[in-house]
């Protein structure tokens, strides 16, 4: 990412990247949505204007109100350059293994508090609302995992996943009959062909879809072929999981159960952009930025916002 490189260190060329990632097809009022280029302009360059000193600032003739780029993100009302947020959206879209607010803290020079807040904000941006989400089709790998420190009880983690496709992740409370059928029912179209392996809470909720095929794992069996051609397997869900232990597995100690939700998202959302360059991920996380807002209250209260 050359232009963020460029970017980085000059507040003007970052707040002018977020504004062209944000706005590709130009300016868009986040209070009233219009996008009318002539009743939009940048308030410097109107006469006579006061507030002429603060950069990126318009004004939309139509609603008659002042933005900038960030209004209605989640970076409105941070204090750090967005030149800092750019960069920790490179970092975080990128790691494939995340990011620690950590590492974050030591990379960009902001407080190890500011750094942990901002990987939730950016956390939160890639956790699309359950509505905007398509069911997934075709084969759908179903398994679940544990994830937890030593010790200390273990939370449940379910993953839905075309085997080619998209992957949707769940934290559950327990692994019941109840909870993996709402997971099913919210993740996975009827008419997939559902594939798992035989734990007992699987069998009655998936009576519903189209076909449930099993994999035997407590007899070594790890995948079979099928009558039609394909193979039974739940290694596709399998590999996730390897991947998102990898994960948290350094972070684990700074992750909570109530913030699980979040790192699974972002989690969910690298896997779903692993065929896109990383340019086009950043892209698509900005594209999420807006109607994201997170209070640091927020992220501290007990129950998940996600
Ligand atoms: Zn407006």
């Amino acid at each position: 990412m050359v232009q963020l490189t460029e970017a980085y260190g000059d507040e003007g060329r970052a707040r002018r990247l977020l504004e062209r990632l944000r706005w590709p097809s130009g300016v868009i009022c986040p209070h009233c949505q219009n996008a009318g280029e002539k009743r939009i302009s940048p308030l410097a360059a109107r006469a006579g204007s006061p507030h002429g000193v603060r950069p990126g600032v318009y004004f939309c003739g139509a609603c008659r109100r002042q933005f900038t780029v960030t209004v209605g993100t989640i970076l409105e009302g941070s204090h750090v350059p967005i030149a800092k947020w750019l960069l920790a959206l490179f970092l975080l879209g990128s790691a494939k293994k995340s990011l620690s607010a950590n590492q974050l803290h030591r990379m960009i020079g902001v407080s190890y508090k500011t750094a942990w807040f901002m990987c939730h904000r950016l956390r939160w941006a890639m956790t699309p609302p359950p509505a905007a989400l398509p069911k997934l089709t075709g084969t759908v790998e179903v398994d679940e995992t544990f994830v937890g420190p030593k010790g200390r009880p273990k939370t449940p983690v379910v993953a839905l996943l075309e085997r080619q496709g998209l992957a949707r992740v769940k934290i559950i409370a327990t692994v019941s009959q109840h909870n993996l059928g709402a997971a099913l029912a919210e993740c996975v179209s009827p008419e997939a062909i559902v594939n798992t392996d035989e734990h007992p809470g699987y069998k009655n909720p998936l009576k519903a879809w189209q076909a449930h095929r099993t994999v035997n794992h407590s007899r070594g069996e790890y995948q079979k072929p099928h009558p039609d051609g394909s193979r039974t397997s739940t290694n596709t869900a399998e590999s996730f999981f390897a991947l998102f232990k990898r994960a948290i597995v350094g972070a684990w100690h700074h992750i909570s159960r109530e913030h699980l939700p979040r790192y699974a998202s972002e989690f969910a959302f690298r896997w779903n952009t692993r065929h896109a360059s990383e340019g086009e991920r950043i892209e698509k996380i900005v594209q999420c930025f807006a109607g994201k807002r997170l209070t640091y209250r927020q992220t501290t209260q007990t129950s998940c916002v996600c």
